[in-house]
């Protein structure tokens, strides 16, 4: 087959054509957002009506948008002490960029389980949180709404209602949410949500931290210029940021439609699978996850190999989190989720957008079937 079909959404997402055009028309301007004369004015405007934009998808107020150059970065931002928080708590199936803890120092930083069904766990998030409250400790609590490797969506409102009433402030990483499933800033309970520009349909090298309001306020890391209410030092990068505001509005307007179609062609692909291997597994399924993304494992299979056969089929697919991809070694996610190592290693992550079609999954299936009877033979020999 030589059409390629793209499964790799949650690693990058093909530019939405509305960014597409507003590059364009951005791509002849000159001017510095900061400067006074009418070509700085007009960059001005640009960013922020890219401002207005970001914020109308998360429900929040413009002004407390704050433009970085990532996902990464603005997770950064936000793990900072000079939030008045003293400890940082977070799930152990956070993103590397919430891991590396921002300016916490190690000894102030805690795990908080999660269930074998991949979602935090309340009960044990509760009693830590009683426990430090006690103790007069305010905690900066992080968890992600959407998990990127198993798309499980985390019961955000109850931790936010548990973290405020124990005095806490508390971060919601919603990179791989937001144009895929709802996600109001104040409906979460969130006081501080990272966005990545280009999960969106956005350019990479963009993103943005959204605070619950002013009175959220975490010291800068990048520091210079007052740029970004002194939040981001740092001329802004314009095209990524109009790119990033286009396709935050393409995605908020077709929401409910992406929604509900993308979770039609992820009950095809998951039915498939499951229908060609009976014994794969597929985390995360029991709960809620987001309408894209479907990891999977079978005995016996190594993921490496998987996406190897998949790409030679014309499947780019990725195993576990992309971010890691390239480099042989297991899920955190998986692991936390207390999933054994041998099944762990062949986790393979299919994840879906809004230009797949159901060309695409068949084009999966098709490779899964051929790949499945050659992989997997050893392990059903054994098996039978
Ligand atoms: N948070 C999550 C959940 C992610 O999946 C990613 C990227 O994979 C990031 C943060 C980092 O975003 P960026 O690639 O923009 O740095």
């Amino acid at each position: 087959m030589s059409e390629r079909s793209y499964l790799d959404w949650n690693a990058t997402a093909p530019l939405r054509p509305e960014a597409a055009a507003a590059l364009a028309r951005v791509s002849g301007e000159t001017g510095n957002p900061s400067s006074v004369h009418a070509e700085g004015r007009a960059a001005r405007a640009l960013v922020e009506e890219a401002r207005a934009q970001v914020a109308a998808l998360v429900g929040a107020r413009a002004e407390n948008v704050t433009f970085t150059s990532g996902g990464t970065e603005a997770n950064g931002l936000a793990l900072s002490p000079a939030l008045g928080t003293s400890r940082l708590l977070m799930s152990g199936i956070e993103h590397p960029s919430v891991r590396a803890g921002g300016r916490f120092a190690r000894d102030a930083v805690e795990d908080i389980s999660v269930t074998p069904g991949g979602v935090v766990d309340l009960d044990a998030l509760a009693a830590r949180l009683e426990d430090l409250a006690a103790e007069r400790v305010r905690p900066l609590v992080a968890v992600m709404l959407a998990n990127n490797e198993t798309g499980t969506i985390q019961p955000v409102r109850a931790v936010a209602d548990l973290v405020h009433a124990a005095g806490g402030l508390l971060l919601v990483d919603a990179v791989q949410a937001a144009g895929r499933i709802a996600c109001d800033i104040d409906a979460l309970g969130a006081d501080l949500l990272t966005l990545s520009g280009h999960k969106l349909g956005g350019l990479t090298g963009v993103g943005a931290l959204v605070r619950r309001d002013e009175s959220v306020r975490p010291e800068a890391v990048v520091t210079g210029g007052g740029q970004e209410r002194g939040q981001r030092a740092g001329t802004e990068n314009v095209p990524g940021i109009v790119a990033f505001g286009a396709a935050a509005a393409a995605a908020r307007a077709m929401l409910e439609p992406e929604q509900a179609r993308l979770a039609a062609l992820r009950a095809r692909l998951e039915a498939g699978i499951l229908a060609i291997t009976p014994e794969a597994r597929i985390f995360g399924a029991e709960g809620p996850r987001v309408p894209n993304t479907t990891l999977f494992s079978a005995p016996g299979l190594k993921a490496e190999t998987a996406v190897i056969g998949f790409d030679l089929a014309g499947v780019a697919v990725s195993s576990g989190a992309a971010c890691s991809s390239g480099k042989v070694q297991p899920s955190h996610v998986l692991a936390a989720m207390g999933v054994p190592p041998a099944l762990a290693r062949g986790a393979v992550r299919l994840s879906l957008g809004w230009s797949s079609a159901e060309s695409d999954v068949d084009h999966v299936l098709e490779a899964w079937i051929k790949l499945a009877g050659a992989l997997l033979k050893r392990s059903r020999g054994i098996a039978a």
